[in-house]
């Protein structure tokens, strides 16, 4: 489908490229959604006291419910080289598998501890797996604070598989990133309305599920931080479909018509399937854009969501963004959203926040996207902003959630306008500036009750 493109999108733009101090959660926190995703799936985090207290309290699972991940607690004696943490991991994971006989897909996951003492995970994960098969896989990815965003840690988990998918030469569709299981629903079923399969998902919800890939293997992205995942699946002789990402009602159709093509769908059939679905996304982006139109926008790096998303902002709700922030620019999947964005914000990659924070407040934008640590103090000094991770943890991609996506944006300059008419100040504003506790992080889409993850930027 050719989509209304600018004259000139971004894709030629100039980027400004820094390297400085950044505000992030580390790739621990892609455990919290991945765990619900994969059912037989156990994520063990080799760390610190530091990395349990992040993923009890940003999960927020009580202790007696069984969750699929925990940590293996890395003590001082550890630490200096004066206990052999090999043995004591082979020793801990012999112990959970035989207490939990339904894990069958073990993730060892590296933290900032391991990799400071260089605990070898990967020769871990392979004695393991050699000890433990064919019940148990054992994988390993690092979700360390180190040099990671924090979606990099769904992306670091997805391409340590890739190397062990079974191989096939069949020609199939591969939906990559880990989606809600109702939007994953709706997909595959958009995906069956018009005619395309056989499709398989990565990460699949089982084991017994998982894919298998090859030459003939077409897949597209329905998350744009998958950059290893993607290098991953080609150097398996998969082939990638790029395409705007699955946001909104024209990043969704632009989506769906990249794989129609690739699948020989026709365009009649095509509008067909699409047409009632997308006039329900306009109507109910259209409830939100009334609120959001004509305000500017500022995105510090933080999801690797911001160019899509800025993408989504600018073209189906009528906002101005000032800079994209993105903590990795990489054009070959981020490219077509990039050409359909209009010419005009700074384009950065990377991180210095002291710069970044002098430039959005020369900006000063209606509404400021950020990572929770920066949330706070912007809110203090007037700013309204909104959480990056929570565009992570809440189901908002494909048409049936175009309108919660546009919702996630207006409701905190809405609830800014509400609190002006009707309130004093607060002297201490919330990170939403409502003056409420933190909103929950993570939607029922995926399947758990009402995690929190606390201000406060990286543990
Ligand atoms: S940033 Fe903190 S929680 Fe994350 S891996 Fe490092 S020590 Fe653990």
């Amino acid at each position: 489908m050719s989509l209304d493109a600018p004259d000139r999108g971004c894709r030629e733009a100039p980027v400004l490229k820094e390297r400085g101090q950044r505000e992030v959660f580390c790739g621990l926190t892609g455990i919290i959604w991945l765990h619900r995703k994969m059912q037989d799936a156990f994520f063990l985090v080799v760390g610190s006291r530091t990395c349990a207290h992040l993923l009890q309290s940003a999960a927020g699972v009580m202790i007696f419910a069984e969750p699929r991940f925990g940590t293996a607690i890395l003590e001082e004696k550890d630490l200096a080289g004066l206990a052999d943490a090999n043995t004591e991991l082979d020793r801990e994971v012999a112990r959970l598998l035989a207490r939990r006989p339904d894990i069958k897909q073990l993730f060892l996951v590296g933290s900032c501890p391991s990799e400071v003492i260089k605990l070898d995970l990967h020769r871990a994960a392979e004695r393991l797996s050699a000890a433990h098969s064919p019940h148990v896989r054992v994988y390993n990815f690092s979700g360390s604070g180190i040099e990671t965003t924090f979606t990099q840690g769904e992306d670091a988990c997805l391409a340590a598989m890739v190397p062990t998918l079974a191989k096939t030469d069949a020609r199939e569709l591969l939906v990559v990133g880990a989606l809600p299981d109702v939007v994953e629903d709706q997909c595959l079923s958009l995906l069956a309305q018009l005619g395309v399969g056989p499709v398989r998902m990565l990460p699949a919800r089982r084991s017994s599920d998982l894919p298998a890939v090859g030459a003939n293997t077409v897949f597209a992205l329905v998350q744009p931080f998958l950059g290893d995942t993607h290098a991953a699946l080609i150097r398996r002789g998969a082939t990638h479909l790029p395409a705007s990402f699955p946001f909104g009602d024209e990043g969704t159709t632009a989506w769906l018509w990249a794989v129609a093509q690739a699948f020989g769908v026709t365009r009649a059939h095509f509008d067909a399937v699409t047409a009632a679905p997308r006039a329900r996304a306009q109507k109910a982006i259209a409830a939100h854009a009334a609120t959001l139109s004509g305000k500017s926008v500022f995105f510090f790096p933080d999801s690797q969501l911001e160019i899509p998303l800025a993408r989504f902002l600018a073209r189906e709700c009528g906002m101005t963004p000032i800079e994209v922030g993105t903590p990795y620019l990489h054009t070959a999947i981020v490219g077509p959203d990039l050409d359909l964005l209009p010419e005009g914000p700074t384009i950065s990659e990377g991180q210095d926040v002291e710069r970044q924070l002098d430039r959005q407040h020369a900006a000063s934008p209606d509404l400021t996207v950020c990572g929770l640590g920066l949330a706070n103090p912007l809110e203090a000094m007037g700013h309204t902003t909104k959480w990056a991770i929570e565009l992570v943890f809440t189901p908002v991609h494909f048409y049936e959630q175009a309108g919660d996506l546009a919702g996630l944006f207006s409701r905190p300059l809405r609830r800014k306008a509400l609190l002006a008419a009707n309130q004093p100040p607060s002297p201490i504003p919330s990170p939403q500036g409502g003056g409420a506790a933190p909103s929950p992080l993570v939607g029922e889409g995926w399947g758990g009750g009402a995690p929190r993850l606390a201000p406060g930027g990286q543990p």
